[in-house]
Parts: C-alpha cells; sequence; structure tokens
C-alpha cells in the first residue's frame, strides 16, 4: 500500500499568486491520486518565522485561494492533526529540542561574531578571490549558546549527487556546503532549518517546491545526514515566467491575487486545469482536464524541467471550455454575482433562458452582464454601431428604414416560436433579396444594440414578440 505525505508550506507574506498555488495543487494532486490505493494526506503548514516579511491576514488568504479551487488540506492550522500545531511559530520548542540535539553532538554552535567581523571576513574573501565561507571562520571556542547568538549548523562539506523527481540526477561540489544559521538570534528558527524538522515529524514522503530553492538542496540534504533522518523525495517545480518567456512572472504580466481572478469571473476548475498543465502534460494533446481527471493522470515525471510560460488567453480559452462544460443548473448557481442590475426582479425561469442563450459565448462569467442586459433594460440606440458596420454602413438611411419597417410587419404576424421567428426571418430574405449577414445583422442590433448577441430568432423569441415589436418601433422613431 502507497502512502503519501505531502504539504504546502507557504510563508504568510502576501496574497497567494499562480506559482504559489501552482505547488500546492500539485501538491494535493499526489495525495489525492494515492487516496485511490491507499493512503494520501495533504497538510497545510504555516511557515510564519520571519517576523519581519509577515503581512496581517494572508493566512486567511491562503486558506480562502485554496478554499476556492476546491483544494482541502487533511491536517493544517484551522482543524489540526496529529503533529499539530501546523503554525512553525508556535512550535518553537521543538525546534529548541532539535538544535539541541545537534549541538550534544558536536554539531552546532553559537555564533560569537558581531556583524562587523562577519563583514571583515567577507571583504578578506574578496580581496583574495575565493567564495566566503563561514565555515573557515569557526571559532575554536564558542561560547555556551544561549539564545542570544544565533546558532550555526556545523556543517559537513562534501559533494552530493541525488536525484530530482522532476530535474533529474544532480549533482555539486563541497563548496556548495557551508555552516549555516539554524536559529536566529531574535529565537525564530530558519526555514533552513525548521522545514526539515517539520517534514521530518509530520512524515512528508514528497517535497515539491518552487525552483528558487535548488541551490540550498546540498545544504538540506547535509543537514538530513546530521540529523539522520530520511530524506524525502524532492520535487522542484520550474518557475512560472511571464509570456515572453525572458523574465519571471511579474504583476504586470498576471501575477496577481489568485482570488481576483474569481472576481473576474473565471471558474476555479479552469484555473486548477491551466495551473496543472503549467508545465505538466499527461503524454497526449487532451489540454482540457476535469479536476478528476487531474487527480488520475497528474505524475511528477511529466512534469517539464524547462520553465513554463503564463499565457493569459489560454486560461481565457479553458474557462469558456469549462463554462460550456457545465449543467445549465450549476452554471446558474455560478454566476450569481454576475447579473447585469436590471435582471434583479426577473424570475428565476426568465434567467435560465437567457442564461442558456448565451452559455456557448461567454469566456468569462463577467461577459453575462454585457451579453445579457438588453434582455432585462430597455437598450438606447446607438446607430453609430451602425455607421460602424462595414456591411450596414452601405445602407441609406431610407434603407434602413424600410427594411426595418418590413421586419416588423412580417414579424407582427409571426407565432413567435424560434422555428416560426427563423420562417419569418427566411422569408424576409427573400422578400427584401438582402443577404443575412446585413438583415439579420440589422435587426438584432435594432432590438439589441449590443455589440453581439446569440442566433437571431432565439434572441427574438426570448425576447418575446410585444418587446421585438416595440423595440423595432423605438429604433424606427429613432432614425433621423
Ligand atoms: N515557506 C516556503 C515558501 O513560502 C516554503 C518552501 C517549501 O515548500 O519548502 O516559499
Amino acid at each position: 500500500m502507497t502512502s503519501v505525505r505531502t504539504r504546502f508550506a507557504p510563508s504568510p507574506t502576501g496574497f497567494m499568486h499562480v506559482g504559489g498555488v501552482r505547488t500546492a495543487l500539485f501538491a494535493w494532486l499526489l495525495a489525492q491520486q494515492a487516496k485511490a490505493t491507499g493512503e494520501g494526506t495533504f497538510i497545510l503548514r504555516i511557515e510564519d518565522t520571519d517576523k519581519v516579511r509577515e503581512v496581517a491576514g494572508s493566512i486567511e488568504q491562503i486558506e480562502n485561494s485554496l478554499k476556492w479551487l476546491g483544494i482541502r488540506w487533511d491536517e493544517g492550522v484551522d482543524q489540526g492533526g496529529p503533529d499539530a500545531p501546523y503554525k512553525q511559530s508556535e512550535r518553537l520548542d521543538i525546534y529548541k529540542e532539535w538544535a539541541q540535539k545537534l549541538i550534544d553532538a558536536g554539531r552546532a554552535y553559537a555564533d560569537p561574531y558581531t556583524q562587523e567581523e562577519l563583514e571583515a571576513f567577507r571583504e578578506q574573501a574578496k580581496a583574495a578571490k575565493r567564495p566566503f565561507l563561514f565555515r573557515d571562520h569557526r571559532p575554536e571556542n564558542p561560547p555556551v549558546w544561549d539564545g542570544s547568538q544565533p546558532l550555526r549548523f556545523k556543517s559537513d562539506p562534501k559533494p552530493y549527487q541525488w536525484t530530482d523527481a522532476v530535474m533529474g540526477e544532480l549533482s555539486t561540489g563541497e563548496d556548495a556546503i557551508d555552516d549555516f544559521i539554524l536559529i536566529k538570534s531574535d529565537g525564530y528558527p530558519t526555514y533552513n532549518f525548521c522545514h526539515i524538522v517539520d517534514d521530518a515529524i509530520m512524515g512528508i514522503t514528497h517535497v515539491l517546491r518552487s525552483q528558487e530553492f535548488i541551490s540550498s538542496t546540498p545544504k538540506f540534504l547535509n543537514l538530513y545526514d546530521a540529523l539522520e533522518v530520511d530524506r524525502p523525495t524532492l520535487a522542484t517545480l520550474p518557475f512560472v515566467m511571464a509570456i515572453d518567456g525572458k523574465k519571471k512572472l511579474g504583476k504586470r504580466d498576471g501575477a496577481k491575487d489568485i482570488l481576483e481572478y474569481a472576481k473576474e469571473g473565471y471558474l476555479p476548475e479552469a484555473m486548477a486545469n491551466f495551473l496543472a498543465t503549467l508545465g505538466w502534460n499527461d503524454g497526449t494533446e487532451q489540454e482540457v482536464f476535469t479536476m478528476q481527471e487531474l487527480i488520475e493522470k497528474f505524475s511528477l515525471d511529466r512534469v517539464q524541467k524547462s520553465p513554463a510560460r503564463f499565457d493569459e488567453q489560454r486560461l481565457l480559452w479553458l474557462n469558456g471550455q469549462h463554462i460550456r462544460a457545465l449543467s445549465l443548473d450549476d452554471l446558474y448557481t455560478r454566476v450569481t454575482d454576475f447579473w447585469p442590475a436590471s435582471a434583479a426582479g426577473a424570475s428565476e425561469e426568465s434567467k435560465k433562458q437567457v442564461l442558456a442563450l448565451v452559455q456557448d459565448r461567454m469566456k468569462t462569467l463577467a461577459d453575462l452582464s454585457i451579453l445579457t442586459s438588453y434582455f432585462f433594460e430597455e437598450p438606447t440606440p446607438n446607430w453609430e454601431m451602425v455607421s460602424s458596420n462595414k456591411q450596414l454602413a452601405k445602407l441609406t438611411n431610407d434603407e434602413v428604414h424600410a427594411l426595418l419597417e418590413e421586419a416588423k410587419n412580417s414579424l407582427s404576424a409571426s407565432d413567435f416560436t424560434a422555428e416560426a421567428i427563423q420562417a419569418t426571418l427566411n422569408n424576409l430574405l427573400e422578400i427584401t433579396g438582402q443577404k443575412p449577414g446585413i438583415l439579420f445583422s440589422l435587426i438584432r442590433l435594432a432590438v439589441s444594440w449590443a455589440p453581439f448577441s446569440p442566433a437571431l430568432n432565439d434572441t427574438l423569441a426570448t425576447l418575446g414578440k410585444e418587446v421585438t415589436l416595440q423595440r423595432l418601433q423605438v429604433s424606427l422613431d429613432s432614425l433621423k
């Protein structure tokens, strides 16, 4: 039986952006997948030991972002678990104990130097053109550690070779290993130390994290050895780059709060699909995945080594695909906040009728308002839309008037089911000798004054006979 225990371990330093959420998603997918055949556990651990960088409200923001995406954790800050607490600032005694073990084994020492002294060492190394290594300056008789000095790891420099589940075979020389700080003089442990302690205690089997940590990995390996704990599988996820592939994703390229996307009308399943395929594929051409498919198909060995590019157009396309795949009832529950204000008094039945008409055209839920407002409110005639339309601009005012008049007359005699309207419209084409591109566009504008609408017969049937005729009249009257 397989047992997979993964964790997402964010620092509460602000909102969650795509890169961070992707890491969480991959770790969660791995645990969910293991649940099918054995045990899978996903842990949310908050790494809040850098008090200077902490931003108030971040933990809630992180939790809400994960929840929005449909990611639930089995153990974590809010609901606890066997290794609680899951907030590192509440685990300081544990880190002290583990630090003491290292001191007792002769593998940690109090750092007696002032900032100035350290600076002088650095300058010396620079002048001698060699890399600065703290271990070249280990004090001969370090003071007894009383917590007022940083506690440093006494490393055992050696070359390492290891396998990263994504990056493959990696190796480094002994220069990559130095004496790093385990516990700072403010009493808080460093990330380098406490994440290893926690991963060991929590029995983490797979550590998934961003590429920015790859250069620190040799240090971690050295510490695993000193602590005599098993190494988890390490999986380094490549950076997410801006669309040009040249720089890391910044605010301008879409690195915004993931919850902003919710406000803009993106579906969580589309976002999960997008994030999962940001650097992963299942080996086929498939692009649209349900969450269940992602859980079944995800594998670390198909995560690409090279950076992924963040393509917001692709996200938009995927969102449209996922909107289309929803049942009407499901979609209806998702669009609650996106109706035009004028729909407030409309019945559920009529709103669903309108929604069914525009479902295929929506790329985001926020498109709903512009796509449907004319069903709920009187549009204002805007003849600019006719004169700026290449085909329609060729018509004279008299021709426009005659065509709309003709349409009104024919439609007033129609039964007004979608089929009957289509027959009327086809008949109109014959009477007027116009192309559908001209006649139908003109009628569409005259009843909606919207840039696009669903099929004309469906639109008219939904508006109803009375409203259709009245709008045609208003448009005729406004034509000067
Ligand atoms: N606290 C680290 C961060 O937010 C986590 C890195 C890790 O997953 O080990 O980047």
